[in-house]
């Protein structure tokens, strides 16, 4: 890999991250990218795991509406190829009018593969006809990488926040609705948190009045701000939309809108007449009964319920089902306000708490209480789904410890595979009856009702009431013993939900606590949150003592301590660090919203020992070939008025010149190691035109001997920049050597000055023979010589190739940029650019800790 390309690769792995706006983190990777790869037209794409395709996601020098969606199984060789072997690809000029996003002209993609799973794919196009180089694949690798971190991230944090706000408004429905006191008033917290979930004007509850097929309907009149003297309520013949039926038979939500117009003809022609532009149809319904429905509607055109706020509405509305069967039933039993009263503490205990054992129990001792019965029990199904496993009991002294029971065993076997609740008065006249199992819980049965539970259509298990005190079970102790289990299915749902919440959190903790990286997160009074492991070994400090203590503390007297606490530092902010440890680390701290502060250190201790043990070695070598060199050299000059023969002398000049070039090739070298250090740049103020003129002087008497003529118009304002003076003159000097030594005698060197207010830009051309095109975007290489150089055989142009690279190197140094435009009529123009305020770029520049 070349220098340049190592470095670039170093800004690419270092590019800073915000944790916190993964958008503008995107956006200055592709801007990276473009700057990095020369490269016009970017694009990344995201996988979509519903629609299984890539969706153009960002873009760059190309409308986002021109980019299509990608399959994974499009016919492409280059994306075929990209996803098969996960590596970076590159169109070659044979290809370049396949339709790629980017296309026509050269296009690359790598794949952003986070796990082992390709989460997006990063595009780059550019007009010139190289293929991208292996150099550059690697770089746009390491930048996918990068991006496709961040985009985990992004899907991370957004599914969390949304489950937590989902969890958060479940609770406070349950607990709303389990409070209700009748019908009325759990019809309203429906509507009243239907309404919270979703941006809808309206939400109406329509339920079946038994019997006249009338319904009571609901219809907050100021929408969101539901106090009880807004709400209306009506009853009237519910309106006969053909939706309604279709949802009530599926008990399935539906959507209907104007538009655009989705529905049947009938449906949409009745919404228009309601004057409500579009609307969304749940069931209400409990597990094999519908009550009614609910209806969400929006008024104004254009808006519509989302996917995540269908699912959370059909949540909620599920919990009021179960709330309004209880209350409707227990409407109808009259006097039976206690067992109102319990089933909804019931409710609420098993709705309000997430320990789901604690929860379970505690409502089977209220049920049995209820019911008056000896003994009330909870059996949920296994992983398997096959068995029935004891979770929780209520009275008697029953043994649960590894009660289990098999799907084809017994009563509770039956309603489990049944799906059905069952009340069995006398146990020993039925043959589903298995004493086994009495057996097992130490409990001898004589009557029993078991009941489903339900969640959806999957079955999680049952709950049995066992003996009634007087001998025999009736449907209402069947259909209070099924509220209980709708409960409880809720229940069981919540503590799910939650335990995938707590587990992607653990999962983030996880990752953040063994990446690679070392990661220090503080709140914003600077107080440690979190070291995680790499940052403690690196700075040998124990990451559990460390929390809760100031940065300044844990890290004193060193600059991450200052940089975490800072209150004057401007966010974010890279630097290179080195720890205790004697590891060099690249730090990026940025501002986490509402936490603080994080540190991102990349160990680049690795890359910094190779760099030094290039220079060291290269510094060696040289040094220990110049003596001997030295003494050839004398031992030729020596022998220069010695009498020789022709063919002698000939030999000798052939010496002397090898002996000249090669103590120039490793001047050369040892003057590279010396520039491409960092650590002894010095900035002043240089002026423009002083710097044109003193290469013109220094280069005159070499022009003169090849009759060459040099032209140059000083700038008509001063022009100031910010560099080292010696740097930027051998930068020229070699520019202007190149011009000379390439170009046939007799021929012509312009020099010209452009600038604008953030800029200025030096261009050096020449009428010379140009570089030929497969050459050019290699002469800024280490060591690249083009072929121009032994044209002649017998008199190559001397050189070393190390010119142009150092010259490069000296021009990023300052910021800059550097470049050439050539064709082979015409000759050559070498140009570069300095800003005019000196801003060093993070990677580009960097200041030695
Ligand atoms: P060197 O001049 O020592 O060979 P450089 O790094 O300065 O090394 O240049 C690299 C190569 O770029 C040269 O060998 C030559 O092939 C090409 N080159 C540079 N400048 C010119 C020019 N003005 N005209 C033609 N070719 C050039």
């Amino acid at each position: 890999m070349s220098n340049q390309s190592r470095s670039q690769l170093y800004i690419a792995a270092t590019a800073p991250f915000d944790f916190n706006n993964p958008g503008d983190t995107i956006s200055g990777m592709l801007q990276l990218a473009s700057e990095l790869l020369h490269s016009e037209r970017i694009a990344l794409y995201e996988y979509d795991e519903e629609e299984t395709s890539f969706i153009p996601r960002f873009a760059f020098g190309v409308p986002m509406g021109d980019l299509g969606r990608l399959t994974s199984s499009a016919d492409h060789p280059v994306l075929r190829s990209v996803l098969a072997n996960h590596t970076a690809t590159t169109t070659d000029t044979s290809q370049s009018t396949l339709a790629l996003p980017l296309a026509p002209g050269i296009v690359a993609c790598a794949p952003c593969i986070t796990g082992e799973q390709t989460i997006g794919l990063f595009f780059v196009g550019k007009k010139s006809k190289q293929p991208y180089s292996g150099d550059d694949l690697a770089i746009l690798e390491v930048l996918a990488t990068r991006v496709a971190e961040v985009l985990a991230l992004a899907r991370q944090s957004a599914s969390r926040s949304y489950t937590f706000h989902k969890l958060s408004l479940l609770y406070q429905a349950s607990h709303a609705i389990t409070g209700s006191k009748d019908r009325q008033d759990v019809i309203r917290q429906i509507a009243a948190y239907v309404l919270k979930a979703t941006s809808a004007d309206f939400c109406e509850v329509l339920v079946f009045d038994e019997g006249n097929g009338y319904t009571t309907r609901f219809r907050p009149q100021l929408g969101k701000s539901m106090q009880q003297s807004v709400v209306e309520m009506t009853s009237d013949k519910m309106p006969d939309y053909p939706i309604h039926k279709k949802v009530l038979q599926e008990l399935r939500p539906s959507s209907l809108s104007l538009s655009p117009p989705v529905g049947s003809t009938k449906d949409i022609a009745m919404l228009q007449s309601e004057d409500i532009s579009a609307a969304a149809i749940f069931p209400l319904a409990t597990h094999n009964l519908a009550l009614g429905i609910a209806r969400v509607l929006y008024k104004k055109p254009g808006r519509q319920i989302n996917d995540q706020e269908m699912e959370l509405t059909q949540a909620i509305i599920n919990i009021g089902a179960v709330g309004l069967q209880d209350a409707i039933h227990l409407e109808t039993a009259e006097s039976r306000a206690s067992q109102l009263q319990v089933l909804g503490e019931i409710g609420r205990e098993m709705t309000s708490t997430l320990d789901l054992e604690a929860a379970l129990e505690k409502a089977m001792a209220h049920t049995q209480n209820l019911l008056q019965v000896e003994a009330c029990v909870l059996f949920l199904l296994d992983e398997l789904g096959e068995k029935l496993v004891l979770k929780a009991s209520g009275g008697g002294r029953l043994r649960i410890r590894d009660v289990a029971i098999r799907l084809e065993e017994g009563i509770a076997g039956w309603v489990t595979r049944n799906q059905r609740p069952l009340i069995v008065n006398d146990v020993r006249a039925n043959p589903l009856y298995q004493s086994a199992i009495d057996g097992q819980t130490g409990l001898l049965t004589t009557s029993v009702i078991c009941v489903p539970l339900a969640r959806r259509d999957e079955v999680l298990g049952v709950i049995e009431a066992i003996n009634h005190p007087r001998g025999a079970f009736t449907e209402t102790d069947q259909q209070l013993l099924s509220s209980v289990a709708a409960w409880a299915a809720i229940a069981v749902d919540n503590a799910t939900l939650f335990q995938r919440v707590t587990e992607e959190r653990s999962r983030l903790e996880a990752t953040l606590v063994e990446t690679i990286d070392a990661v220090v997160l503080t709140d914003t009074l600077g107080r440690i949150i979190l070291v995680n492991k790499a940052a403690g070994q690196a700075f040998r400090i124990n990451p559990e003592r460390a929390v809760d203590r100031l940065a300044s503390e844990i890290f004193t007297g060193h600059p991450l301590g200052e940089m975490l606490m800072d209150q004057e530092i401007s966010l974010p902010t890279s630097q290179e660090i080195t720890t205790p440890t004697e590891r060099i680390l690249f730090a990026t701290i940025s501002e986490v919203t509402d936490v603080g502060r994080v540190a991102v250190m990349q160990d680049i201790t690795a890359f910094k020992q190779i760099d030094h043990m290039r220079s060291q070695l290269l510094g060696t070598a040289a040094h220990d070939l110049k003596n001997p060199l030295n003494a050839i050299r004398l031992g030729a000059d020596l022998l220069h008025d010695a009498p020789l023969s022709d063919q002698q002398r000939r030999a000798l000049n052939m010496m002397q010149r090898a002996t000249e070039s090669m103590t120039n090739l490793i001047t050369a070298l040892l003057e590279t190691i010396r520039v491409e250090s960092t650590a002894n740049v010095i900035y002043e103020p240089c002026q423009i035109n002083d710097l044109i003129r003193r290469a013109i002087e220094e280069m005159r008497p070499l022009a003169e001997d090849k009759h060459h003529t040099i032209e140059y118009k000083p700038p008509d304002e001063s022009l100031l920049i910010m560099g080292d003076p010696n740097r930027l003159n051998s930068v020229m000097s070699n520019i202007m050597s190149n011009a000379v030594k390439f170009t046939q005698p007799g021929g012509h060197i312009s020099l010209s000055v452009e600038w604008d207010d953030e800029q200025v830009t030096i261009s050096v051309s020449d009428n010379g023979p140009g570089i030929p095109e497969d050459e050019l975007p290699r002469v800024f290489e280490h060591l690249f010589r083009g072929r121009i150089n032994v044209g002649d055989p017998d008199n190559p142009i001397d050189g070393t190739g190390l010119g142009l690279a150092l010259s490069k190197t000296v021009i990023e140094q300052h910021g800059g940029r550097i470049w050439v435009t050539s064709d082979e009529s015409h000759g050559s123009t070498f140009s570069f650019s300095l800003p005019r305020k000196l801003t060093p770029k993070t990677g580009s520049l960097r200041k030695e800790a």
